[in-house]
């Protein structure tokens, strides 16, 4: 359903669209708006808009500011929501520089380039997401709190609250957008949903989830809820991550699949798979970017901590869900939906293809569960551990040059600028718990 510059044209005049929002995402996944009229559509479709780039984190120094927002016509969407001033769409944009070279602290740009790479050896990517988050009571201030009513659990039909109800909202309205909703169900904890939608190739899933992430917070909102992608906001329950599914085509077929090998999974699969895995310790600094994203990754919450794959069992790594043929593909377990999608996929993707480049043969699964083994075993079978903090994910990262190469010089420096300074922020508070723990004993 891509459109041209004549179809958005035609489409925003038979709709009455009045107001037209350009949106990117800054390096942290943050989504981004500039509005036009619809009297500006047709210029910005053809020589893009100037913005201040300066304005954005991560992206330039104030001299340097100008950039062009150029709008993808394939994106054009209708809000289908009514907003006071009358009907409005959104384009995603790439970003360019004023001399028309592009942006190299465009994620999306960080995202093409991999898939570029990608389709010269020949492979088309198709990436899956299962977001999961929280839905949340606001206090009587209208700040989200931690609270809900819900005491419902997995797949429960009937909860007690409002959740049920603004999940199904949200579901329809992603449906009027164009998405096609494949599952959506209650998660393990309170509060907790999940809603899948159907796996597309990688650059259109990244602006999907963008997209869901800012559907679900505004009908939450529009349900007086509060709706956080945070990866663990409560202690003691689950998380909440966003497994990524990924299949490899080549020529219209599944390139995972291969009927004679074991368990048909090809060679092509098993090398991709050994450069998921290799790279792990370094891409997660993407994957998981806050200091929040490693209380997720604890065990006892079906969240991953061992670089470990599996045809059987949930709880490693990578899974490899039991569809062959066409649907043969990888779940890798580890992201969580405050990632940044367009660079989360660029560094898995690239992990990936440097393990089908350099031949990397994955280590023998483990389908025990890796949590009841012990420390001599996980070692004796050389199973090591994501990074167990942000720290250690972002040395981790800067040892890394595959996954530094996915993200380009500009975005990675920027990245780690600013993870460095929210860890050693978040490492010199005091934290409650240490105040329960010690302040009356020493
Ligand atoms: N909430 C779990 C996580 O943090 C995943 C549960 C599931 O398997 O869907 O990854
Ligand atoms: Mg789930
Ligand atoms: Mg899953």
């Amino acid at each position: 359903l891509a459109h041209s510059k004549e179809d958005v044209l035609k489409l925003a005049e038979e709709n009455g669209v009045k107001f037209i929002r350009l949106q990117f995402t800054d390096i942290f996944g943050v989504l981004k708006n500039v509005s036009i009229t619809v009297k500006q559509l047709e210029k910005a479709l053809n020589c893009g808009v100037m913005f201040d780039g300066s304005s954005i984190e991560g992206f330039v120094r104030i001299e340097e500011s100008d950039m062009y927002l150029v709008p993808d016509p394939a994106t054009f969407t209708i809000f289908p929501w009514h907003s006071r001033d009358g009907v409005e769409a959104r384009l995603i944009c790439d970003i360019f520089n004023t001399d028309g070279t592009p942006f190299a602290g465009c994620p999306r740009y960080a995202l093409k380039r991999v898939l570029k790479e990608a389709r010269e050896m020949g492979y088309t990517i198709c990436v899956g997401p299962e977001a999961e988050f929280f839905l949340f009571h606001t206090d009587s201030n209208g700040y989200p709190t931690t609270s809900t009513h819900d005491e419902a659990g997995y797949f429960d039909l009937n909860p007690l609250d409002r959740g049920e109800d603004t999940r199904r909202d949200i579901v329809s309205t992603l449906e009027k957008m164009g998405f096609e909703v494949e599952a959506s169900h209650h998660e393990v904890a309170p509060g907790q949903h999940e809603i899948d939608f159907k796996y597309d190739d990688a650059l259109t899933t990244a602006d999907n989830v963008v997209t869901f992430k800012y559907v679900v917070r505004a009908i939450a909102q529009l349900h007086g809820l509060h709706a956080t992608f945070m990866p663990k906001p409560v202690f003691g329950i689950a998380g909440s991550g966003m497994h990524v599914n990924q299949s490899l085509f080549k020529n219209g077929k599944n390139a995972f699949f291969d009927p004679e090998k074991p368990l048909q999974l090809s060679e092509t699969a098993m090398y991709y798979l050994g450069g998921l895995l290799k790279h792990a310790r370094g891409y997660t600094a993407i994957t998981n970017p806050l200091v929040n994203s490693f209380k997720r990754l604890v065990s006892g919450y079906e969240a991953p901590v061992y670089i470990a794959w599996s045809p059987r069992n949930r709880s490693p790594l990578v899974r490899v869900p039991a569809r062959r043929g066409e649907g043969t593909s990888f779940e890798l377990r580890s992201p969580d939906p405050s990632c940044n999608p367009y660079l989360a996929f660029a560094v898995i993707i690239k992990a990936g293809l440097d393990g089908i480049k350099n031949k990397i043969a994955p280590p023998p699964p483990v389908n025990q569960n890796i949590f009841q083994m012990t420390e001599e075993e996980l070692n004796r079978l050389g199973v090591n551990t994501l990074p167990q903090n942000l720290g250690e994910a972002i040395i981790e990262l800067q040892k890394d040059t595959v996954v530094q190469e996915a993200l380009g010089t500009h975005i990675y420096e920027k990245f780690l600028a600013a993870k460095k300074l929210e860890w050693n922020t978040y490492r010199i508070q005091v934290h409650p718990w240490e105040n329960a723990q010690y302040l009356k004993k020493f």
